[in-house]
């Protein structure tokens, strides 16, 4: 196979017939000059013009040789750079032309490894972000079918990783809302967003669809964000504002309502005066224990409140707690046992804390156990460090409202206007949970509860 292009090959035939020519010239002259002629001159000429020919023709054979080596070389090893062995490099050769040809060749490889090497980095650097980012990224082509889709999306639109590719986005996402989006932002050809409810998954999303265009083609990148806990935050705060402005809004209309009757002449009926005033007292206590409570649960839930862990020893603080309420539950005709064993392990706690746990467990107990009943405070050790249980005989938990009893303002008969605030174990749990435990309730309506909790032993 000769790989000498064509024009090379020609301008090689014109040097050597120039040279024929000039040899043959140069005879000829030398032979006037000499002062032969005749036959024997037409001779001699044509003999040293055929030698010439030949010494000529061989010095091309030769030349052509010595440089389509080099060249072969250099077709080959651009084949190996185009199969993608970057590595390669051709030996340079002794020719100027074909050294030239040669290095020319080896530096442009060396550029080609090392651009494609920087652009494979980049673009794993690339895949590596899309992959980590919280934040869902999908590429949808002009024909609605995804390109591209990295984990997060994957994650929070539920699509099976494998399917996703290829598909149409209305083959993975049900949510209309969301299908609408990438579809009107594409054909309007502006960047679109919407708060989107995806009611299968349970999730808010900020989505935010732009077109894009690469050369000919078009599409929408659509970037998903999960707003569900920024949501929850927001729905906590207005129900607890709310809460906030019923509780206290309740009290203050029946004491506004006393004191406009005691306005209106009750004041001066001794009897009716003491009693509203009274209730009014009654109302305007339960406010400040409101106030105190939710400002106590406040400082709890943002951390500031200050736990000073030491060894306590729990039979102490529970016979503490159980004496203070004796006259309690004797009014009612409820036992009231503690039953912690006094050779049990010390805890790790805050002794006032735990003194405030097990008081607002117990008062509940009481609360809400009739005539006859039993309140008992119990624990032992476990694997954890120590569990600690309020358990009572009365009137238990409907298995409903189970979930919702540790949340604020949560009360299962809302009717009983006056039997607490509905925060006292929400600030139970978060002492529980601030000494590094966890709270749990079992419960049988018409059988009683069990509150339990852990704590670290102090060894
Ligand atoms: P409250 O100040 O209303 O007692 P809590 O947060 O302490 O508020 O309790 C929330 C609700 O959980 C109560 O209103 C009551 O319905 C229920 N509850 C709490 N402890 C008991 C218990 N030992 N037995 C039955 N119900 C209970």
């Amino acid at each position: 196979m000769n790989i000498l292009p064509e024009s090379l090959r020609l301008r090689m035939v014109v040097s050597h017939m120039a040279a024929i020519s000039l040899t043959v010239a140069a005879v000829g002259v030398t032979l006037l000059v000499l002062g032969v002629s005749g036959t024997s001159l037409v001779v001699a000429v044509a003999a040293t013009a055929a030698v010439g020919a030949l010494g000529s023709v061989g010095a091309s054979f030769l030349m052509v040789r010595s440089i389509a080596g080099p060249v072969h070389n250099v077709a080959e090893g651009a084949r190996r750079l185009a199969r993608g062995d970057l590595d390669h490099r051709v030996r340079s050769s002794s020719m100027r032309e074909t050294r030239e040809l040669n290095d020319a060749f080896n530096e442009m490889a060396v550029t080609l490894r090392d651009l494609v090497h920087g652009l494979d980095s980049e673009r794993s650097l690339l895949a590596v972000v899309m992959e980590t980012m919280a934040d869902g990224v999908i590429v949808l082509d002009s024909d609605n079918r995804i390109r591209l889709i990295n984990r997060a999306a994957q994650w929070l639109l539920d699509a099976d990783i494998h399917s996703a590719r290829g598909s149409t986005l209305a083959e993975i996402v049900r949510d209309h809302e969301l299908l609408e989006l990438a579809s009107g932002s594409a054909a309007a050809g502006r960047i679109q967003r919407a708060e989107i409810e995806l009611l299968h998954q349970r999730r808010f999303l900020h989505a935010i669809a732009t077109p894009i265009s690469a050369g000919p083609s078009r599409g929408v990148l659509l970037t998903l964000q999960d707003v569900t806990r920024l949501r929850q935050v927001q729905n906590t705060r207005r129900e607890f504002v709310s809460n906030v402005s019923h509780e206290l809004r309740t009290p203050l209309a029946s004491v506004n309502a006393m004191v406009e009757t005691l306005d209106g002449g009750a004041i001066y009926d001794t009897e009716v005066a003491r009693d509203f005033l009274s209730r009014i007292h009654d109302d305007i206590g339960r406010m400040t224990t409101m106030v105190d409570e939710l400002l106590e649960l406040s400082s709890l839930e943002s951390g500031q409140m200050p736990i000073h862990l030491a060894p306590v020893e729990l039979s102490r603080v529970a016979n503490k707690v159980t004496e203070r309420f004796e006259t309690n539950a004797a009014s009612r005709g409820v036992k009231l046992l503690s039953l912690v064993p006094d050779d049990l392990p010390y805890l790790m706690a805050d002794a006032g804390k735990l003194d405030q746990i097990l008081t607002n467990l117990v008062e509940n107990a009481l609360k809400f156990t009739p005539q006859g009943g039993c309140v008992s405070l119990s624990a032992r050790t476990v694997e954890a460090g120590i569990e600690i249980q309020v358990a009572d005989t009365g009137v238990g938990v409907p298995r409903e409202h189970l979930p919702h009893i540790f949340e604020r303002f949560y009360k299962v008969d809302r009717s009983r206007r006056n039997v607490g605030t509905g925060l006292g174990l929400a600030i139970t749990r978060r002492l529980v949970q601030a000494h590094g435990g966890n709270i749990k309730v079992s419960s049988v309506e018409g059988e009683g509860s069990v509150f339990t909790f852990n704590l670290s032993r102090a060894s």
